[in-house]
């Protein structure tokens, strides 16, 4: 029986049959996977502390699988993330993440800058970092890796090279921005100026450590931020969930 041990993030776990449980998981290499735990509610030796929501662990399982099910084998905890737990607004952006996480990633794609995207959040919220902060580079950087980035080279009308001076709007529709020629500023095609343009393009490009060193501040998030929920909202083609939580 060929075994396999990936680093995994565990997004979900439901209880399934008797005494077993089923659980999904974000892994380096082998993308999203789901598994079941056998036994793992009657005894929780071979997982021991490791089948909490959003701990970091390497997770062995077999290889071969039964429809979309890896059978676990064990787990062995590299990081539980308490911190994350000690709130409820940072539970409920870990929620937001891992919903995110889950539908611009089916079952099986790899990707493994988005595995760590998503753990280099999970230590930045259990550190304490600013939560605005690590939502919009959370959005940005998702989408982009999810092949949703926004284009911010051109007006989206006219063609005309964004050349980093001037406001620009977005266009969700488009999910790119248009020039103030061409487009107007409204609730539903918000503004972004220069350096928020900067900004969420160094987000879609940039890995999370970086976060800090991009200097946002608090105007820049304010126009980011509507600017990345218009942009899930018509791309995803629906609220998340957990975004509710947010607010
Ligand atoms: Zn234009």
């Amino acid at each position: 029986m060929s075994t396999h041990i990936s680093p995994a993030i565990t997004l979900r776990i439901k209880e399934f049959g008797e005494s077993d449980l089923l659980v999904s998981f974000f892994t380096a290499d082998k993308g999203r996977l789901k598994g079941v735990a056998k036994g793992a509610r009657r005894s929780r030796r071979r997982f021991s502390n490791c089948l909490d929501l959003f701990c970091l662990t390497n997770l062995e399982y077999d290889l071969k699988r039964k429809g979309d099910l890896y059978f676990l084998h064990s787990c062995k905890l590299v990081h539980a993330f308490p911190g994350l737990r000690s709130d409820f607004s940072s539970l409920s952006l870990a929620s937001y993440m891992t919903e995110l996480t889950e539908i611009l990633f089916p079952l099986a794609v790899v990707d493994g800058k988005m595995f760590g995207l998503l753990k280099e959040s999970f230590f930045a919220i259990s550190e304490g970092k600013r939560g605005d902060i690590l939502r919009i580079f959370f959005e940005a950087r998702a989408m982009a890796l999810g092949g949703y980035g926004i284009d911010l080279d051109k007006c989206c009308r006219c063609g005309r090279p964004y050349t980093g001076q001037g406001d620009a709007v977005f266009e969700p529709r488009k999910g790119r921005i248009a020039c103030l020629k061409c487009g107007q500023e409204s609730r539903l095609t918000p503004r972004l100026g220069p350096e928020s343009v900067r900004g969420l393009r160094m987000m879609q490009s940039s890995q999370l450590e970086r976060a800090e060193v991009l200097g946002l501040t608090d105007e820049m998030i304010c126009e980011i931020r509507p600017v990345n929920r218009l942009h899930i909202e018509y791309r995803i083609g629906q609220r998340l969930k957990s975004a509710k939580y947010l607010e």
